[in-house]
């Protein structure tokens, strides 16, 4: 077998102009969805994402202000300009650009953004609604996993899922993704006994890792859908976490990486912004 590629550029090209006509209409209607982005330090992969939303922001028609500050800022610094994000009207989405520099309490952090300013979705109100089967702002990885699983036309319900990582930023959230859509998921770790043979039991496999060529031909079930989230620098160049070449040549469907999840991240935190802005809307109507 050899599997299709799955088009992330493309799926997301095609989001994006949803997202920016949805923003047109909002602004028409006198709100314009603003997103500010809040990044500590001068860490230069954070530097990359960071410049790939504010564009994003400005293809869609969303307002986008980036709030820098320094390394060294402390975490009451950083929580009080959260805080006056918090308080503004012209801004609906807060987001904080992960990692933050070392001794810097994340969790405190992202629970200091409001609820319904948090576009990331890694607030634990959102986190929970997302469990309680009550989702609003699903985060955006996982929501772009989701819809690169259904851009197939494979139906997730009753199908053996495996997601490889536990993270709340992408295991966690996409299995919970999978469970909502009848998925039977197992999750996988680094304390899991024989990965392999747990990933050979997937229909659907997703591997959020970090780790280069940790997946294999051998460990893919022939047939099955395989989502690459991981993205690791290898001598310059950009890889997954799958085997690309190895599992092309078993699965049904893969993600390249690069060209894979990485678009759709992107575009669901523009979904996320537009979402946001639309709720204050439906608040002051
Ligand atoms: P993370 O927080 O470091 O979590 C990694 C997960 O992988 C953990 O749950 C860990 O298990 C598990 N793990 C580590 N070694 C393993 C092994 N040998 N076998 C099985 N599981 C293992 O990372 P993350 O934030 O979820 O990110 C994962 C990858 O996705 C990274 O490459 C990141 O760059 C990429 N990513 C891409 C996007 C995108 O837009 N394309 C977005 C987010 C993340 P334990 O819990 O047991 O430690």
């Amino acid at each position: 077998m050899s599997a299709k590629s799955i088009d992330g550029r493309s799926i997301a090209a095609e989001l994006e102009k949803k997202v920016a006509a949805e923003a047109a209409e909002l602004s028409a209607a006198g709100i314009t969805p603003g997103l500010a982005v809040v990044l500590v330090g001068d860490d230069p992969a954070s530097r990359v994402y960071v410049n790939s939303k504010k564009k994003a922001c400005l293809r869609c028609g969303i307002y986008s202000e980036e709030v820098k500050l320094p390394a060294t800022a402390t975490q009451a610094e950083i929580m009080a300009v959260i805080d006056q994000l918090n308080q503004r009207n012209d801004i609906h989405g807060i987001l904080v650009q992960l990692p933050m520099p070392a001794g810097i309490d994340e969790h405190q952090i992202i629970n200091c953004v409001h609820p319904s300013k948090d576009v990331d979705g890694f607030h634990p109100v959102n986190l929970g609604r997302l469990i309680s089967d009550e989702p609003m702002f699903i985060p955006c990885t996982p929501a772009g996993v989701m819809d690169l699983i259904k851009s197939t036309g494979v139906e997730i319900k009753g199908k053996e899922c495996v997601v490889v990582g536990r993270s709340l930023i992408v295991g966690k959230p996409v299995s919970f993704l999978l469970l909502r859509e009848h998925g039977t998921v197992t999750i996988a770790h680094s304390r899991t006994a024989n990965l392999a043979e747990v990933c050979r039991r997937a229909d659907i496999l997703v591997v959020g890792v970090g780790r280069p060529n940790l997946v294999t031909g051998n460990m893919i079930k022939p047939g099955a859908v395989v989502i690459d989230v991981g993205t690791n620098r290898v001598n310059n160049s950009l890889v997954g976490d799958v085997n690309f070449e190895e599992a092309a040549a078993v699965a049904s469907y893969i993600t390249p990486v690069p060209g894979g999840v990485g678009p759709m991240t992107i575009v669901k935190l523009m979904e996320n912004t537009v979402l946001a802005a639309r709720l204050t809307k439906k608040q002051h109507s």
